[in-house]
């Protein structure tokens, strides 16, 4: 959901105003220099619309003066969000504080509502409108405190804020799910399709609402249709001329790309090889839920499956989270469990995560394991937020830089508490200077 940052000078009353965004009467934290607030970052709801608030005013002001830090803060503000509320104290104009905040917030790309709070009488209007000099357009007046204008102050926001994120998939707008069908030759994949298509029912006929492209088949598994992506590749029998297994690649990267979850097939009665790891590695780059299918079960013996698991430990350490399917497009053995295992990666790669429920689980886990001290500094994990799905997109904020380790940690821990099974996650640190 899109992230409205709100932004001022210490004793603005910003927390007073962030409560009215909120609608909820969440103890005022006393808004002064020095006070950090181990949670800053808020889901709010106005006229059916979801949003993050994420208050900067926990900052401590640092060596260098109050100047820099809100500086800072509207820096942090400008490098993530989407729409940026810089609020003034109307009771005492523009400092020269707000004249630096403004110089940073000009330079980005945001949209920047300026409010002039603490404006509990009329008399103060004049005050307002000599803001209007910070060249930031309209100052809107409102009273945190008794709550007057801040209808109008959310209507603004609900303007300038985008909608929530894009979706840049079909299914987002109905129709099948969209599947594509990988693997190196030979791995059974024409088998599978065949086994799926004849067994299962083949819907032929498109389905209403939606337009097939002719390289496509909708399968029917499991009582859900699903539309396997350039299928038509699989169909022919490859010529493996010059140049052949490049052109292959090109093709599973493009159905890859243009599905929301891949069956990567592997064949079971082998080792895993360089061209199995490198489809492994496309689909997770691409950020697509996937499933593993062990296709081939049929040839497994006891000596073999042994041998498997080591092999596997090493081969898989990029999608421990995958979930593994043994089958067999020969006899038919547990094709079934195909589509209940597309079902969850699906659900995983949509997933969000609420950013309170986010935040007080990560809250708890820093302060059981912090992150480790680097060059003499303890980093502050400040807030986090899912900033999408489809895969599940983390944004820690931070103080300093977090280890790969203490990433990876974490990444582990929050698969623990939040499932994600068969899809990635991704996560990443936003440093503030
Ligand atoms: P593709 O290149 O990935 O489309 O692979 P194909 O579907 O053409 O299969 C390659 C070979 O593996 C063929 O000879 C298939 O008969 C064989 N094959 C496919 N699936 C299985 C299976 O589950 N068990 C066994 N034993 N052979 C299979």
């Amino acid at each position: 959901q899109p992230v409205l940052a709100v932004v001022g000078r210490p004793n603005v009353g910003k927390s007073t105003l962030v409560n009215r965004i909120i609608g909820r009467r969440e103890a005022v934290v006393q808004d002064v220099p020095g006070v950090t607030r181990d949670r800053v970052a808020y889901d709010a709801l106005w006229n059916g619309r979801k949003f993050t608030v994420v208050d900067t005013g926990g900052w401590e002001p640092d060596a260098t003066g109050m100047m820099a830090s809100v500086a800072a803060q509207a820096e942090l503000a400008m490098n993530t969000a989407d729409a940026i509320l810089f609020v003034v104290d109307a009771t005492v104009g523009a400092t020269t504080t707000e004249e630096a905040a403004v110089k940073v917030l000009r330079r980005s790309k945001r949209p920047v509502l300026l409010v002039a709070n603490k404006v509990d009488d009329e008399r103060l209007l004049a005050e307002v409108a000599s803001l209007w000099s910070l060249g930031l357009g309209e100052p809107l007046p409102v009273s945190g405190l008794h709550g007057r204008g801040s209808g109008d102050v959310l209507d603004k926001i609900l303007d300038v804020l985008p909608e929530t994120p894009r979706d840049t998939f079909e299914s987002a707008r109905g129709g099948p799910r969209r599947v594509a069908l990988v693997g190196r030759p030979n791995v059974g994949k024409s088998s599978l399709l065949n086994r799926l298509t004849g067994e299962e029912r083949a819907v032929v006929d498109s389905v209403a609402g939606t337009t097939v492209d002719p390289v496509d088949s909708l399968v029917e598994l499991d009582d859900e249709v699903w539309r396997f992506v350039d299928t038509a590749g699989l169909r022919k029998r490859v010529n493996f001329a010059s140049g052949a297994e490049y052109y292959a690649s090109l093709r599973t990267k493009a159905a890859i790309e243009s599905a929301e979850v891949a069956i990567v097939l592997l064949d079971a009665a082998e080792p895993l090889s360089e061209q199995d790891l490198r489809v492994l590695s496309m689909v997770v780059d691409s950020g697509r839920a996937c499933v593993l299918a062990f296709n081939k079960w049929d040839l497994v013996d006891e000596d073999r499956r042994h041998a498997m698991v080591r092999e596997l430990e090493r081969g898989l350490v990029r999608v421990p989270w995958a979930e593994r399917v043994n089958i067999s497009a020969l006899t038919g053995r547990s094709v079934r469990k195909l589509a209940p295992a597309l079902r969850t990666a699906l659900t995983s790669w949509d997933t969000r995560v609420p950013t309170g429920r986010l935040n007080s689980w990560l809250t708890e886990l820093i302060a059981a394991t912090p992150p480790p001290v680097r060059s003499g500094k303890q980093p502050k994990v400040l807030f986090a937020t899912q900033a999408a799905t489809r895969p599940p997109t983390f944004v820690l904020f931070t103080t300093g830089f977090l280890e790969a380790g203490y990433r990876r940690f974490i990444e582990r821990r929050l698969r623990e508490e939040f499932g994600f099974e068969g899809s990635p996650v991704r996560i990443s640190v936003r440093v503030r200077e």
